[in-house]
């Protein structure tokens, strides 16, 4: 009894798809990347120009962090405060990882849609 089960239960079974097996995926896995930002991270040294400080001797200067981004299609540099730096890597980076999910996705949707009209033809 348990054989004739387990028969049906293959049978029932829908089609492995590879391609939307991974699109699931890729869909599920972005919920985790909201906290995305644009732009690139900047890492620059700069003088703080007071004349008693370190820095002075041109050598061992500030680290400064921006994000350089485009706000309203302009340029801008955003300084970032020290202890911002690694989350705001970090939110720079899942734009990345979004932007290369949402290429994969898009390729497979089209050899979908690809595959659908060349079967529509026949
Ligand atoms: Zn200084």
């Amino acid at each position: 009894m348990c054989i004739y089960d387990t028969s049906i239960s293959v049978i029932l079974r829908p089609p492995h798809e590879p391609d939307l097996e991974l699109r699931g995926q890729l869909i599920r896995s972005l919920g985790a990347l909201r906290e995305m930002l644009p732009g690139s991270f900047v890492e620059r040294q700069r003088a703080c120009g007071r004349p008693s400080c370190h820095c002075a001797d041109g050598k061992r200067l500030h680290p400064q962090y921006q994000i350089s981004v485009l706000i309203d299609g302009k340029p801008k540099a955003l300084n970032i405060p020290a202890e911002w730096v690694d989350q705001v890597r970090e939110k720079i980076a899942m734009r990345r990882r979004f932007e290369a999910a949402a290429a994969t996705i898009c390729k497979l949707n089209l050899k979908r849609f690809l595959k659908e009209k060349e079967d529509r033809q026949v």
